[in-house]
């Protein structure tokens, strides 16, 4: 599909991400619809790149993670929004997959730490000390050699202990090289930092990982909690709820954004939750206000939502 060295590599290339966009262990052959796609991307990619070097198109937004029992937040998960200059804010599912796979990710997470540290110290200085910040990192950090010591330093620039911040990582890095993430997770652990499995269920979780992985709390995925319907607990959820009894684990449901819901997860144990019904992601001035106000006011939840967006 090209009548020069030049071309046939390049549209070899194209087809090549085209297949990996659609999964793995794949082929396609190269057609020209596939180039738009291809030039989007490297848009973007581009655009990325300037991103991370003026650092000031990202922000954090930040999602509280509550106790059902005493209402009160005890903590708040970094989830990174991007002011694209020209199109509007894009949310990380769109940005994230090709930082990973340019390798981009690890500036990003930088910057992530970075701000989201300042952002705590900030919090506890005024004196709000009483929860963690839960930071997501990609599979693709965890093979990389300095992940932890890249994590303490950003700790300790901005004088945050340990034990305040959260790692979440998802199960599909577990699989890869095994040896490798225990290893990074067990470090982290020792440095006095909390690891959690996020989106719990929806890969390959296996029972034997589970019990080799040093983690301190596995997060129900949302998928899971939106199938939760009045006198009806699917099976899933007890057994995730079980299973993290079984192995002394935390546990928090993700995505609860109905009072059924958490009336529900409630009486199954699961106390610690997230999701629109307490609050969305907010910005750091946002996330003030319910800070101030203490307990998480949970009967006046929708007017908050409004006024905060
Ligand atoms: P996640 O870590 O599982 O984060 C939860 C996502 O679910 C967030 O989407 C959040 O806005 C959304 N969510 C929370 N509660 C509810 C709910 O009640 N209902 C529904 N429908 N959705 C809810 P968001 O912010 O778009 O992030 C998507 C994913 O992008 C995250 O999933 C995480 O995997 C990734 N991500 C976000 N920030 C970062 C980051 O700084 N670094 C990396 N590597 N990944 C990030
Ligand atoms: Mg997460
Ligand atoms: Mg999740």
């Amino acid at each position: 599909d090209g009548n020069s060295p030049g071309t046939l590599v390049r549209n070899a290339d194209i087809a090549m991400y085209e297949t990996k966009s659609q999964g793995k262990n794949g082929y396609l052959h190269f057609n020209p619809a596939m180039s738009s796609n291809h030039q989007d991307r490297i848009i973007l990619e581009n655009d990325l790149r300037a991103a991370i070097k003026s650092g000031n198109q990202f922000e954090l937004h930040y999602q509280p993670q509550v106790s059902g029992k005493s209402h009160s937040i005890i903590g708040l998960e970094a989830l990174i929004r991007w002011q694209h200059p020209t199109r509007g804010l894009i949310g990380p599912d769109e940005f994230i997959p090709l930082a990973e796979e340019t390798g981009l990710i690890i500036g990003i997470s930088d910057w992530v730490l970075s701000a989201g540290c300042r952002q705590l110290r900030a919090w506890r200085k005024a004196g709000y000390d009483h929860f963690k910040l839960a930071f997501n990192l990609s599979p693709k950090e965890f093979e990389q050699g300095n992940l932890v010591d890249r994590i303490n330093r950003h700790i300790t620039a901005f004088d945050i202990p340990p034990a305040a911040i959260e790692i979440e990582i998802t199960e599909s890095l577990l699989m890869n090289d095994a040896e490798k993430v225990i290893e990074k997770v067990s470090l982290l652990r020792h440095a006095g930092i909390h690891v959690s499995i996020d989106d719990f269920g929806t890969r390959y979780s296996s029972l034997n990982y589970l019990r080799r992985f040093p983690v301190n709390s596995i997060k129900i995925d949302q998928s899971f909690i939106r199938d939760l319907v009045p006198n009806h607990a699917p099976a899933i959820v007890t057994a995730i709820i079980g299973i993290s009894k079984s192995f002394s684990l935390d546990v928090l449901a993700e995505g609860v954004e109905t009072e059924g819901q958490f009336n529900q997860l409630n009486s199954l144990g699961c106390d610690k939750m997230q999701g629109f019904y307490f609050s969305r992601p907010l910005p750091a001035s946002a996330v003030e206000r319910l800070l101030v106000s203490g307990v998480f006011p949970i009967s006046n939840m929708k007017p908050a939502l409004q006024r905060c967006g």
